[in-house]
Formats: C-alpha cells, structure tokens, sequence
C-alpha cells in the first residue's frame, strides 16, 4: 500500500482499476521536419504495437457489444497492420530520410487506398477505407493523440493530460483523474470539474505504468491511496456516503432565487463544454449557461464541424434551457485548446499567439460558419454571444461587422435566424483598461478570471512550477474585478465572471460587494455558490440599473 498527496482539482471520493495513458509525444511531427531515422524508426515500431493493441481490444469489444459482423472488419485491419507490403513500404519511407514517421504513415495509406480504389472488385474498394482508417491510427499513435477506448470503469493515470485527451474517453467509465502534474486551472482540470469526476493533480505516484493496479483517491483530503487494502477501501466507501449526503443536502437549494440578504440578485449559471453537460447544469439547477466553451465541439474531431452540425449542438443547449440565457462563447481555440486540423504555426508562445478570436478575425470563413450557426439557434431561446481574448474596440467592431454581414446573408437566403445580444469575455488587461470604452460596444462583459490572472500576473496557467507564486486572491486580480464592475454598471450593462474562480467560496460575499450580477461555476459548484450567497453578510455597493 502507498499513500500519497496531491491537490484536489474535483471533489470527491473514488476507487477503482487504473488506466494509464501516456502523453502526447511532441517528438514526431506531422510536418516534414524530423528525427534521426533510427528515432522515427523506433517511434513507428512503437506507434504499430499500441496501434496492435487498440484494435485487439476494440475488435473484442465490438464482437462482444455490437455483433460478429462488425468485428470482422476490425479484424481485417488488424491484419492490415501485419501486412508487410504496408509496414514494409512505411520503414522505406522514413528510411529515405526525408519524411517523419507519422507523416509516412499517412502518406502509405494514401498510396494504397488508392490501389485498392482502382480494383475492380467492390469488395476490395472498400478496404481503401480500411487502409486509410488503420495507417492514421499508426500514424495518431505515434503522436501519442489516439483515441483511448475506455473498455471498463477505470481511474485515468497520467502526467497529465491535455484538453483533446480529456473530452475523448467516455466519461461514464471514467471513475476519477490522478495526474502527477497538471493545475487548478489548466483546462483538464477544468473539464474534470464540469463533468463532476473526483480528481487529483500534482500527485507523488510512482513514475511506472500502473494499468491494472488499484487506486483508492479522496480528494477531499488530498490523498490516494495506490494498492488500497480492504480497511482503506471501506473508509472511501463510508467517505462517498458522506459525500452523497452533502449532496442531498445541497439538493434542497433547487428552486430557491439566489438573492443575498442585502437584496443583490446573482445568477448562478452553468459553465459546459458540450450539450452532454446541460443535463447536469439543470440537475444543478442552473439559473443559465454563463459559459459555452464551443471549441471543444471542434477538439478532438477529425476536421471542422459543419454549420449543421453546430447548429443541432447550440439549438439543442439553447432550447433545453429555455427561456433561461445561454452564452455561447465563439471559437476559443489555441494556447493548450490544440486542433491538429487548423494547421496553426508551431509558436514560442501559443499563449499570447494566433488564438480564439485572433483566428476567427483571420480566418473570417470559419468565423462566419460558427456565427450562422449561432444565429440560427437563437431562434430557438435565449442565446447571447460571447467573443473571447479582446483586447481593443477595433476587435469588437469587427466582429460586430461580420456579424451583421451573416445576418445580411441569412436574411437573403430566407433563413430563420435571431439576432443575439453580443458580449465579451474580459480576460486581458488591455480589456480591463479599456473595460469603459468596450462597455458601449457591447450588451454584456463576462470576465475570465483564468487568463485574466495568467496576463495581470504574468503566470502561466499551464506551470506546474508556479504553485508557490500563484495567489488566486492577488490584489491586482481583485483591483481589475473591481474596475470591470464598475465600468459595465456605468454604462448600464450586465457583469459576470465566468472563469474559475467564480466559483471561490472565500470570494462570494466579494463580488456581491463589486456588484457582480452572474456567477458562472462548474454545475456542481452551482449549489453550494448558492448556499454561500444566500448567507452572505456583504452589502452591494455597485448595483445594476439595466436590464440583461
Ligand atoms: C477564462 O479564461 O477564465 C475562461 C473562462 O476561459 P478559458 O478557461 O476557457 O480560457
Ligand atoms: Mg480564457
């Protein structure tokens, strides 16, 4: 039995089987740049051996799940993969030198899917696709980016784990995330918390692969518990009772108005990352979604979602929750939000590069595509937008240009469509300073305090390193609150916070002091931010005089 500490990224008490996963490796490349060749030799070798395993087990699920019929092409190209003429001709590529070995893989299955394309019989046209499908998967592999078929209820196990890792395991079998690094803010963390699953990060677990091993994990008192015996196992059980009994408790806060005593109404909305999440936000009682995170219906697919298929996303979320408000935020993606598929340049620092709404103001068609979807769906409730990391008025301008040019288009081609009250995460400094002139531009500010600490402090949400400098309470975060505040209650506009730390119990009677008038937290947080603002003790000094 081993103990250990971590920090608590989700409450929560948990035990099960562990599932390791191993990082994305950063090593190979899609692009021609390279390793040595006897490195990507290795990487591939590497890459076919995990690419072997994924589709024994999927093939054994699928028969057992689905039907025989199924299997057998999960079969075939696990065949596929003991085909010399596809290993053999992939190993010559990255022998020539002038291809890693990712790209190789793609490159091979391009070759032939073409030759079996040409055949006459149909049967073996349609193993192109098969060819394809199991070379990218080689190819995936090597990057360290597949999929992970969670097959039973597992603990995930990592260093830690990125954003398109996180939304990809079905999260049903997720039991609970113990990772050896990762932060409080870093959007693992973050998903972690949306979907409620007890998690620890910064842990001091063994540096080995530990699949198949034991964890008993209690967030609560930053501990797990590796190889747990039954006495240990029984505490964590009597802990989750415990657990579910807060919980019960918390429960009878549903449908009561979160109203401080001084009178000072707060919004206590959901933030969610995909329309699975809106069942837990109305579990939660959410008064709203303050938060939409839209890129992660970009994350993690094979190429852009269509503006149908978003369109069933945003109008699916906007009327399951009406008539209360949902803010949908555009694209935010960038920084750790990667999207092999945007093609974006390698860059010294992605944190302050070509990200959210830097790319949609530069890639306007893609802007366009997600804002018809949007408008489209607002006819179906109450959707408002929100464009991320502005920094200046001309940003804002643009994007309320481009938006009427959609709605323009819309109007023309006789499309149902709403057009949505518009607003603006402020999570720059350059924002909070010209958080006035920005407060005539739009209908609502909602602040992102992650990033917003990340610029102010200049404290990279993403370092592990940083715990001892980090103060999510620092003055000049505090400062900023303030000003926001302040500057969207002068020009009679509506105030929320949408980052995590909304969600602080040490805060609430704070930002009902600033005026806040939304507090948008992670479902689960929903009732106990209630319970705080219901007992607060603080008078408002900045109240509201418009309407949202
Ligand atoms: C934030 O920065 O506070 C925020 C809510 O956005 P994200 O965490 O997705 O960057
Ligand atoms: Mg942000």
């Amino acid at each position: 039995m081993i103990k250990g500490k971590g920090r608590a990224a989700c409450s929560g008490v948990t035990f099960g089987t562990i599932l390791e996963i191993e990082a994305p490796k950063e090593s190979s490349t899609l692009e021609d740049a390279f390793l040595p060749i006897d490195k990507e030799l290795e990487l591939f070798e590497k890459g076919l051996s995990i690419a072997a395993e994924e589709l024994d087990l999927l093939e054994e699920k699928t028969r057992q799940e689905v039907g025989e019929e199924e299997a057998e092409i999960l079969g075939i190209q696990r065949m596929m993969l003991d085909d010399p003429d596809i290993s053999d001709a992939i190993r010559e590529l990255i022998k020539g030198g002038t291809i890693s070995a990712a790209k190789a893989c793609l490159e091979v299955g391009i070759k032939n899917a073409r030759e079996f394309e040409a055949l006459d019989d149909d049967y073996m046209k349609a193993r192109a696709a098969d060819v394809k499908d199991v070379t990218s998967r080689i190819s995936r592999a090597i990057l360290g980016k597949n999929t992970i078929e969670l097959t039973k209820p597992s603990v995930i196990v990592a260093e830690d784990l990125t954003p398109s890792q996180t939304v990809s395991f079905d999260r049903k079998l997720i039991l609970g995330f113990v990772l050896r690094k990762g932060t409080m803010n870093s959007h693992a963390s973050i998903l972690a918390r949306t979907m409620n699953i007890p998690s620890l990060i910064n842990t001091e677990l063994p540096k080995e692969n530990l699949t198949g091993r034991t964890i008993a994990v209690d967030a609560d008192k930053q501990e797990f518990i590796l190889d747990p015996d039954q006495d240990v196992i029984n505490e964590i059980i009597n802990a989750k009772e415990k657990f579910y009994e807060r919980q019960l408790q918390l429960l009878k806060l549903r449908g009561k108005e979160t109203i401080a005593p001084c009178g000072h109404k707060i919004v206590t909305a959901a933030n969610i990352g995909s329309p699975d999440d809106v069942e837990m936000a109305l579990e939660n009682d959410a008064e709203g979604i303050g938060l939409f995170r839209s890129e992660f219906l970009y994350i993690g697919k094979p190429t852009y979602p269509s503006e149908d298929e978003q369109y069933r996303a945003y109008a699916k979320v906007v009327s399951t929750m009406s008539p209360r408000p949902v803010i949908i935020r555009t694209l935010d993606i960038g920084a750790d939000k990667k999207c092999d598929y945007f093609n974006l340049p390698n860059e010294e620092n992605p944190a302050l590069g070509l990200r959210a709404i830097r790319i949609c103001l530069t890639q306007v068609e893609i802007f366009k595509t997600q804002l018809r979807a949007l408008f489209r769906a607002a006819a179906r409730g109450n959707l408002l937008v929100m464009f991320p990391m502005i920094t200046s008025v001309e940003e804002v301008r643009r994007c309320k240009e481009i938006c009427d040019e959609v709605a323009k288009e819309l109007t023309e081609k006789n499309i149902e469509y709403k057009y949505p009250k518009l607003g603006i995460m402020i999570e720059t400094p350059a924002a909070v300073l010209l958080a006035d002139k920005l407060a005539k531009e739009v209908s609502f500010f909602s602040v992102g305090t992650n990033d917003l600490m990340q610029y102010t402090c200049a404290i990279d949400r993403q370092n592990q390193h940083l715990g001892a400098f980090y103060n999510p309470h620092h003055e000049a975060l505090l400062i900023a609150l303030e000003m926001i505040a302040k500057a969207a209650h002068d020009n009679n506009i509506f105030c929320g916070i949408c980052g995590e730390l909304g969600a602080d119990p040490e805060l609430t009677d704070k930002f009902i002091e600033m005026g806040f008038d939304e507090l948008s937290v992670t479902p689960s947080s929903i009732l106990p931010l209630r319970e705080r603002v219901l007992k607060s003790s603080s008078q408002c000094k900045n109240p509201f005089n418009g309407t949202m």
